[in-house]
């Protein structure tokens, strides 16, 4: 049962930004649930911190799939009774960033990027509430992206402008909508939702192409998870800095 010590799950935790968003919240002395679709990539993962001495664990979270996010929140449950932070972090891309695929994106590239990117998000948050209404203060993180930005999207000339790839953006700017909304409906209690934005990372996803060190695009993540009371909700940040919807 409860340690009395914060209870942080990330998805999508056995590499990239969830991996290193994962050590870094260990690394303040959270409890790390590192989720991952494949258990075994994700306990090698899990593993690793434990080397670092991060108290961390893994579970079988294929974000899509409803009886892994139930037989989650029932863990978690049965394990520690509560949870203080969530990160929906897991997340995928199908098509390579400045090919604006409107016309040529197929249904079902676009169907599964909004799956496991918006829909899955939202699952898995319903599932885990009631137990972020048991902490005293439960934080949830969306990890979004620059690229769900509506406003800069439609600026001539904004960074991204032209770096436009349909199903992603679009999945990014609903999970935005989700972080408004959901942020709104909890108004008042003790829990806090925004919108992350990591930078461009040298993940698999982000490639090697990508200006930032992974240490470095874990800090929005890390530092929405861990807000003080006064922090904000509702928002949409880059390392501290907020982003136009
Ligand atoms: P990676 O591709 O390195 O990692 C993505 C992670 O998501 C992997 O652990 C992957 O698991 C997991 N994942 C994908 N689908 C599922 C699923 N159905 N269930 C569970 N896990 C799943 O990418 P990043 O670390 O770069 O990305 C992390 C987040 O940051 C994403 O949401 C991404 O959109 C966002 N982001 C990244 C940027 C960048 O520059 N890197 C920029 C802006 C936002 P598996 O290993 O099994 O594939």
């Amino acid at each position: 049962m409860s340690t009395g010590k914060k209870v942080a799950l990330i998805s999508g935790a056995n590499k990239g930004i969830g991996f290193e968003t994962a050590r870094q919240l260990g690394q303040q002395g959270i409890t790390v649930i590192l989720g991952a679709r494949d258990l075994a990539k994700g306990e090698a993962a899990a593993e690793k911190l434990k080397k670092e001495g991060i108290d961390a664990r893994a579970v079988k979270l294929d974000v899509v799939n409803p009886a892994d996010v139930k037989a989650v929140a029932v863990l978690i449950e049965k394990d520690f009774g509560k949870l203080d932070i969530l990160v929906n972090n897991a997340g995928v891309m199908s098509e390579p960033i400045g090919t604006n695929t409107t016309t040529t994106v197929s249904e079902k590239a676009l169907r599964e990027t909004f799956e496991t990117n918006f829909f899955s998000a939202i699952s898995v948050t319903h599932a885990l509430l009631p137990l972020l209404k048991k902490s005293d203060a439960g934080r949830i993180v969306n990890v979004s992206s620059i690229l769900g930005s509506l406003g800069l999207h439609a600026t001539e000339g904004s960074p991204i402008y032209e770096a436009k790839a349909f199903a992603y953006d679009a999945s990014k700017t609903a999970l935005n909508a989700y972080t408004i909304h959901l942020a709104h409906e909890l108004k008042g209690t003790k829990i806090k939702v925004n919108s992350a934005h990591p930078g461009w990372v040298k993940t698999e996803m982000g490639t090697d192409a990508a200006p930032m060190e992974i240490a470095d695009g874990a800090k929005t993540e890390v530092e929405l998870a861990t807000l003080g009371p006064d922090g904000p909700s509702g928002g949409y940040f880059h390392l501290g800095e907020a982003i136009a919807w």
